[in-house]
């Protein structure tokens, strides 16, 4: 069942309520500064369209873990700033340590069309992740539609999102109807082949994605720390590398299955190794046969990279998930960049997970070449494993 949309309304006059994710990284050193402003610029679509449509738009969002009360170091203060500048107008920040009282009902009441206003944010409110009914029937008092553009918080149920969309006329913002319209085609009605590369640390934080997209795509590749459970299942040695032992059964079961279906599952041919994970470390190039007993495979090595390039050359679908190796390491970053590169280069339709995969895209400066790029990490996650997502479901339906 698809949900309503901005398109499915009319704003002008409207006092508009927006859950955006504004849950940007912040500098460590100077405070206040936005070390990564792409959630700020992820969210412009739909203030505009908002604004061209005739509404006034009361912005919120999470920032960090304030623990429930107010806290100066998660203000949203900065964000305001940051947000006038990219909208090129006023966007008046709503201070208020309880984000809802009586002057900020004030101010949203006298809210006049074209007008932008931020709240403080709104896990200054224990009630906000309990999914509080009086907290969502505050921020709901304010507006009189709710628009929800916070892909990155869509997973979870919390008063901003979950709370309020029973409590006014709602739908998705741009942003979200983008997210769920591109990754929902490419589960439910795919072009193929399909391929799958999954990687970062883990098989656990996995499993879930690998059972469901088993059912759908033509080849996985698996690369990243969670690969050489995969191949000591297999009886390859691998050193120190990444081993979760509890997981070996299952990654023998999920390469059976793959089998059975008529997938085809891939892991690494080669690999590159050191002693430490060290930007100055020394590494060497060895094939999986060769992990030397004390040392660890940190990333994928040429010749996988050539061959998983290959199958992404032929693919007609890409989801991507999880870097191939420790990326954040100039040494092991070689894997995840060939395989950022090889998507650029096709014209496949391409899907960047969130979280590190979308990171390594950002940082070799290829977003623009990807079909899309998703805003949540954890969310993209929950969606690729065929979760519904409670941010998303509460909206109305069309
Ligand atoms: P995840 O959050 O599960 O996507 O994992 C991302 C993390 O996995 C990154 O911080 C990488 O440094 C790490 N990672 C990827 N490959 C390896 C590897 N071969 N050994 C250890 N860590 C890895």
């Amino acid at each position: 069942m698809s949900k309503k949309s901005v398109g499915d309304f009319k704003f002008a006059n409207k006092r508009v309520i927006v859950r955006v994710d504004f849950n940007v990284p912040m500098s460590k050193v100077n405070k206040g500064e936005i070390s990564d402003d792409a959630r700020i610029r992820a969210a412009i679509p739909t203030i505009k369209y908002l604004l061209k449509e005739g509404a006034s738009v009361i912005l919120m969002s999470h920032l960090g873990r304030p623990k429930g009360e107010y806290n100066s170091d998660f203000t949203l203060e900065p964000v305001a700033l940051r947000l006038s500048e990219l909208l090129d107008c006023d966007v008046r920040f709503l201070a208020s340590k309880t984000v809802v009282d009586d002057d900020i009902r004030k101010a949203c009441e006298n809210l006049r069309p074209g007008e932008v206003v931020l709240l403080e944010n709104t896990r200054y409110r224990a009630e906000e992740e309990k999914n509080g009914e009086v907290f969502a029937k505050e921020l709901a008092s304010l507006a009189d539609i709710y628009v929800n553009d916070a892909f990155g918080t869509s997973h979870r149920a919390h008063a901003s999102n979950v709370g309020i969309s029973s409590l006014l006329p709602s739908c998705v913002g741009l942003l979200v109807e983008k997210e769920i319209e591109i990754m929902g085609k490419a589960l439910e009605n795919a072009e193929h082949p399909f391929v799958s590369i999954l990687g970062g640390a883990k098989v656990s934080d996995k499993i879930g994605v690998i059972q469901n997209l088993i059912e759908k795509v033509d080849t996985i590749l698996i690369g990243g720390g969670m690969a050489y459970t995969f191949l000591k299942a297999q009886g390859i040695e691998i050193g120190r590398s990444l081993l979760e032992e509890d997981k070996m059964e299952l990654a023998l079961e999920l390469m059976k299955k793959a089998e059975s279906q008529g997938v085809q599952l891939l892991l690494p041919v080669d690999v590159v190794i050191a002693k430490e994970i060290d930007a100055n470390a020394q590494t060497d190039i060895v094939d999986i046969h060769h992990i030397p007993e004390d040392m660890e495979a940190l990333d994928i090595g040429p010749k996988t990279r050539e061959i998983f390039a290959e199958k992404i050359r032929e693919a007609k679908t890409v989801v991507w998930n999880g870097p191939m190796g420790v990326f954040e390491v100039a040494p092991f970053a070689a894997g995840t960049n060939a395989i950022a590169e090889a998507l650029a280069q096709t014209n496949c339709i391409s899907i960047v997970g969130g979280g590190d995969s979308a990171l390594a895209v950002e940082k070799a400066g290829l977003k623009d070449k990807i079909t899309h790029v998703s805003t949540g990490g954890g969310a993209s996650l929950e969606f690729l494993e065929g979760k519904k997502l409670p941010g998303i479901e509460a909206i109305e339906d069309k």
